[in-house]
């Protein structure tokens, strides 16, 4: 059990490099092995590259995301109904959707990031009012 759990340990160090793709052939195939079998790791794994990619997508050219998106993304995150435009997003009918559910799965996890970013967004504003 104690060997178990340092491999969880190894594999989540991991994980930055390898969803980064900076990880060495051989520690890649041990990490993706190991993800193979465990489901907590693979959790973990899907987390962090999700947010990776969102981060990307927000890195994009756009200075700030468009007024307004966010806020609706969150709201489509938070609802059951929010899971609907799953399935074209999967059978890649609706490419915008998927950017989309890409963006709002990004900002669920970093929400945190987003509310500050939100809370100096108003700021500036306040300064600038004055
Ligand atoms: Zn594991």
């Amino acid at each position: 059990m104690k060997q178990d759990e340092k491999v969880h340990a190894e594999v989540r160090a991991l994980l930055p490099s390898y969803v980064d793709r900076s990880l060495g052939q051989v520690r890649r195939q041990l990490v993706a092995m190991h993800l193979r079998r465990c489901s907590a790791c693979q959790a973990e794994f899907s987390r962090q590259r999700a947010v990776a990619e969102g981060l990307a997508s927000l890195a994009a050219p756009v200075e700030a995301p468009p007024e307004g998106l966010l806020e609706q993304l969150l709201e489509n995150a938070g609802s059951p109904r929010g899971t609907a435009p799953l399935r074209g997003a999967v059978s890649g009918a609706r490419p915008a959707y998927s950017a989309a559910l890409l963006l709002a799965g990004a900002v669920t996890a970093a929400g945190a990031g987003y509310a500050s970013w939100v809370s100096a967004r108003s700021l500036r504003r306040r300064l600038r009012n004055r």
